[in-house]
């Protein structure tokens, strides 16, 4: 029987989890996959799975070489841009073949009111200046610090935000938290259920990563006619991207052989 070509699938996304249980049993490939480790009960891949930080692009490194991988698919979020990195310079270094597998953004549709800003923190500083007064942010528990400020200004004349954050896990001690109620849920959510949630609490805005992939919140916010701010990607390392699990299945047989 041939040799089994050994692949790091780096993950913590749907797509990462389809690719893994497309794997499972590959004659040809043995996955092992990865997690960050930043949920408390994530959704375990089938297969090899090892989960935490490599420690840098060192430790990476030396993870390649002690395992014997032969090909890294990079199929993490398009805002962990970290990992992405450290992917592209320890593969560089090893002549080990690697590929981002990327969801493709969403885009307006006509009639969408999206205005696109650049990071985080941007979206924080546009916001002190818009009328909109009860925000749905659906960002990580990490990256909520710039709204907090602007749940506790003008709290004297009644202009101070309030937000409804969403997230997978209940926030911890710690986390600092914008004023407002918290949604805990793990996606994909339905285009009704969105609505639903967003009319509940008389939401004006939407605050949203360019994740790409199922969005029952973009849908909802246009039929909704709601304004958004929309996070746009960090930039990838350079190298092959793939934006299917299909096209990504594809690239894997062609070192699998
Ligand atoms: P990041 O900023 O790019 O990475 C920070 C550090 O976390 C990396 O340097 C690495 O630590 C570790 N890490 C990240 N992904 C890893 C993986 N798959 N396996 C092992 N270590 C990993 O990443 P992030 O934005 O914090 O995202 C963390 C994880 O959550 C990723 O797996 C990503 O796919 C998933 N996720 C992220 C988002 C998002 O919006 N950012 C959304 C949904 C899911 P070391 O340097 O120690 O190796």
């Amino acid at each position: 029987m041939p040799r089994k070509r050994k692949l790091l699938l780096l993950g913590g996304t749907g797509e990462a989890l389809r690719l893994a249980r497309e794997l499972e049993g590959n004659s040809r490939v043995h996955c092992i996959s990865s997690l960050a480790g930043r949920t408390e009960e994530p959704v375990r891949p089938p297969g090899e799975v090892r989960i935490g930080g490599f420690g840098g692009v060192p430790g990476l490194t030396t993870y390649l070489m002690n395992e014997a991988i032969e090909m890294v698919l990079d199929a993490t979020h398009p805002f962990a841009s970290q990992i992405a990195r450290n992917a592209h310079d320890a593969c560089l270094k090893l002549g080990i073949p690697r590929a981002k597998l990327v969801r493709p953004p969403w885009s307006p549709s006509p009639g969408d009111r999206w205005t696109i800003m650049p990071s985080i923190s941007a979206a924080a500083t546009f916001l002190r200046f818009h009328p909109a007064r009860r925000i749905f942010l659906t960002l990580g528990r990490q990256e909520l610090g710039p709204f907090v400020p602007l749940g506790e200004e003008g709290e004297r004349n009644g202009s101070a935000r309030w937000f409804l954050t969403r997230m997978i896990d209940p926030p911890g001690d710690g986390i600092r938290l914008p004023r407002g109620e918290i949604v805990l849920g793990r996606g994909p959510f339905q285009p009704e259920e969105e609505k639903a949630l967003m009319q509940k609490h008389q939401i004006d805005m939407l605050v949203t990563k360019n994740s790409g992939g199922a969005a029952g919140k973009i849908a909802a916010a246009a039929e909704l006619h709601l304004p958004v701010l929309m996070i746009d990607r960090p930039p990838l390392p350079p190298g092959e991207i793939l934006d299917s699990v299909g096209a990504a299945l594809a690239w894997i047989n062609i070192y699998a052989v």
